[in-house]
């Protein structure tokens, strides 16, 4: 029974290596709240969840002074509970993103106390289902590079190995989506998997017409055509297109996922651990699009998504997107375009802390 002795938090403001930009906007920072958890023995736990730019410091305000106070004492054996309990005392800001990301913040700390309290890594504490997962690239295919230097990043990532890369669309024109996927199978041929990811940026009618569009290009998925509330507009276009709709990573609840579910509205299900709320109700998420016959790629947060997914019988993708490299000492193993999660005890990140300190403002909450 790991007890919870201590706990703390902090912002780190983690940069990125490269901007990324999308349809609707552009990521040029990681606010990331850390939870540190001291538990028995000199046991620690560490957890974290991120926003792209902005409400970190709502975040942290939140987890230190509603949720933290809450959490010494409690056992960290028993994440549902403990879980439950934090949704219970902040059920007037529920559901929603802010909550939703700071639970995660503690909730993966508990994972992580729990997990090397146990001496087993994530992926098998979890369910251990898979040795290892598909892996893309979207990395190389931000909205912003042109063309040519667009299908060299997809080149690239074929030839390293990646199994499939994500290319963002919402250029003005469809016509220039349509181009830029043309000249990338092209350049890739037939065996590679290609994602697009409108990031919520078109209507209904838009989404249509730019799916028909798409269509001849073998797609693997289209990601968020619409806005992320409009389960109906989803479910409409699903049976208008043959290329899978894939949703998730601004889904908040597992209620959220089950009304897609429930509606025939995604062929995909993308949880993002950080913004479900945590490893508890990402597992949940993933075993209910199991009970409907649907994959899950998550979003984004690979380095904690390689054990999630690798732990149930449908993680289906994990996505490449380097963002802890310059805080961490860890790296993601892979082979042959496959990720393998970590076999350490834990949830297999080990912060490099002299480099995490260096992200943080001095003046945040000191
Ligand atoms: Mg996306």
């Amino acid at each position: 029974m790991p007890t919870i002795e201590r706990a703390d938090a902090w912002l780190c403001h983690i940069p990125v290596a490269a901007v990324r930009t999308d349809a609707v906007q552009s990521f040029v920072e990681q606010e990331t709240v850390v939870v540190r958890l001291a538990g028995p023995d000199g046991l620690e736990g560490r957890g974290y969840s991120y926003t792209i730019g902005t409400g970190g410091t709502a975040v942290l305000a939140l987890v230190e002074d509603y949720l933290l106070p809450r959490v010494v004492g409690a056992d960290a054996a028993r994440p549902e509970a403990l879980w439950d309990r934090l949704r219970r005392s902040t059920l007037a800001t529920t559901v929603g993103p802010i909550t939703a990301l700071a639970l995660a913040a503690i909730d993966t700390a508990v994972w992580d106390l729990r997990a090397r309290a146990l001496g087993t890594p994530l992926a098998h504490l979890a369910g251990g289902a898979q040795d290892s997962v598909a892996l893309y690239d979207t990395e190389g295919c931000w909205l912003h590079f042109g063309t040519d230097e667009l299908v060299a990043n997809a080149v690239a990532a074929a030839d390293a190995g990646f199994g499939g890369v994500k290319v963002k669309i919402g250029k003005e024109r469809a016509a220039d989506d349509a181009a830029r996927l043309a000249a990338v199978r092209d350049a890739v041929g037939p065996g590679m998997a290609i994602m697009v990811d409108a990031n919520q940026g078109f209507t209904r009618d838009e989404a249509a017409r730019r799916a028909h569009l798409l269509e001849p290009y073998d797609l693997t998925w289209i990601e968020e055509p619409l806005a992320a509330d409009d389960v109906e507009g989803h479910a409409l276009l699903a049976r208008s297109t043959s290329i899978p709709v894939a949703v998730g990573e601004s889904l908040y609840s597992l209620g959220q996922f089950r009304a897609y579910l429930d509606a025939g509205a995604a062929s995909v299900l993308q949880p993002d651990v950080a913004r479900v709320g945590g490893i508890t109700p990402w597992l949940k998420v993933a075993h209910l699009a199991e009970a409907f016959g649907v994959p899950v790629a998550p979003h984004f947060l690979m380095e904690l998504h390689v054990s999630l997914a690798a732990a149930v019988p449908n993680g289906r993708w994990v996505e490449w997107i380097p963002q802890l490299d310059s805080v961490t000492t860890s790296r993601i193993r892979h082979a042959r375009g496959r990720a393998l999660p970590p076999d350490a005890p834990g949830i297999g990140i080990d912060w490099d802390d002299r480099a995490l300190e260096s992200t943080v403002k001095a003046k945040e909450r000191a």
